[in-house]
């Protein structure tokens, strides 16, 4: 059967990310359970501990009672594709023991809208890439010199930098304005206070699903093998900070008091129907990062402001399409040199512009360091973002009647800590 022709018994209203298509994994609680895996079908979770506790999917259920997926994912693509296919079947076949059985349909699936989402997995290590090529641009520009916007490695490797992995925080938070030390242009010395310029990063992040040992390499071929799934992740940065700090060993407090991921993993399996063809890559890359096929995907990624009156004014739209490198390259790069990766290690798109200034991935760019501040429709203004603004970033693929979603990613900023 054709993945095309998939339905469900269970209602999806029109638009959901969360499709037949999708199965996406998560870890949930609520009143009753304190932690559990699950995935998502429309308005609904489906609860994978009861599945399994009703032999419905061929897992053992004591790595679905964790407080994060790492033990499931190590269980290797083999059983979690099994895993996500069976859900596939239980949800699509009209006479599934799910669907007959009414006791344990409303143990299984949950009002997503009832329960909360958390951390799906515990990140050991998180890497930022900078792989956008307008996005790059863009900074060189402003912050450079427009001719030679690009830095000379930028077209030879994709450029990265380790971040921090206790900051990492699921969708629905919110977290104090950062304060640290930044350097007005005018002023002799720096000052200490609240960051002034707090931006947001439009990204997304892959999630690694397989450990290497020191020592070994992943080559662009075998790349997916690794990649579990990816994550919206929005890479809040203090460009103030990050101004002063950054020379010469690039970004540090400007980037780790917090960043946000959506709370579903969405596997590589339900992403494959929407890759597209990569950037023609000039000039030639060293054979390590050369590769084959269709591997860049299609994902449109969409920023909203929401304001503390509640309205909401979209930001920019963007799309996963315009980076140059591609998951793959990373990966490989980051493993040339043998370093090891381990299950739920978390890997940065970096700010993903497109080439169309409303396409641009954080308001340093839309706003062009402050001189063109966005009009909401109450009127107001921003160049960075306030006090008491939440930031949502959504992400969806469509092709063909199919769609595949991340959801949302949402966080609120509060006052700095006195
Ligand atoms: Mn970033």
């Amino acid at each position: 059967m054709s993945s095309k022709a998939l339905s469900t018994w269970v209602e999806v209203p029109v638009n959901s990310d969360f499709t037949i298509h999708n199965i996406p994994f998560g870890i949930y609680s609520d009143k009753s359970v304190k932690h559990r895996a699950a995935s998502a079908i429309g308005e609904y979770i489906i609860d994978l501990y009861e599945l399994a506790a009703a032999g419905l999917i061929s897992v053992n259920r004591e790595v679905l009672e964790q407080i994060v997926l790492n033990d499931f994912i190590t269980l290797g693509k083999p059983s979690t594709t099994k895993v996500r296919q069976e859900i596939i079947k239980l949800l699509s076949d009209e006479n599934s023991e799910l669907k007959k059985n009414q006791g344990l349909r409303e143990k299984v699936l949950k009002k997503q809208s009832a329960v909360n989402l958390l951390m799906p997995v515990r990140v050991g290590d998180y890497t930022d890439f900078y792989s956008s090529m307008d996005h790059a641009v863009n900074i060189g520009t402003m912050i450079r010199d427009p001719k030679n916007a690009l830095m000379p490695n930028w077209k030879h490797l994709p450029v990265g930098y380790h971040g921090r992995a206790s900051s990492i925080c699921v969708s629905g938070h919110s977290f104090h304005r950062p304060k640290g030390q930044q350097k007005p242009a005018d002023a002799e010395n720096p000052v200490f206070g609240p960051c002034k310029l707090l931006d947001i990063e439009l990204e997304t992040a892959f999630i690694i699903g397989k450990a290497t040992q020191l020592g070994d390499s992943v080559s662009t071929a075998e790349a997916d093998d690794y990649i579990f799934g990816m994550v919206l992740f929005n890479d809040w940065s203090a460009r103030d900070i990050q101004t002063w700090e950054y020379i010469p060993l690039g970004p540090f407090l400007s980037k780790n008091f917090a960043s946000t991921v959506s709370p579903w993993i969405v596997t590589l399996e339900a992403l494959e129907p929407f890759r597209v063809k990569g950037y023609e890559q000039v000039p030639k890359l060293l054979p390590y990062l050369q590769y084959e096929g269709n591997k860049n995907l299609d994902i449109k990624l969409d920023v909203i402001l929401k304001t503390q009156n509640g309205e909401e004014h979209p930001v920019c739209s963007s799309n996963y399409k315009y980076m140059y490198y591609t998951m793959e390259q990373q990966l490989a790069h980051h493993t040339v040199n043998g370093c090891n990766i381990n299950v739920g290690d978390m890997m940065g798109s970096g700010t993903i512009s497109g080439p169309d200034p409303s396409e641009y991935g954080s308001f340093m760019e839309l706003t062009w360091r402050g001189t063109k501040p966005i009009k909401l429709k109450d009127g107001s203004e921003r160049k960075f973002v306030n006090d008491y603004d939440t930031i949502i970033l959504r992400g969806h693929c469509e092709k063909e009647g199919m769609r595949v979603g991340f959801g949302e990613c949402v966080a609120t900023v509060l006052p700095a800590k006195p």
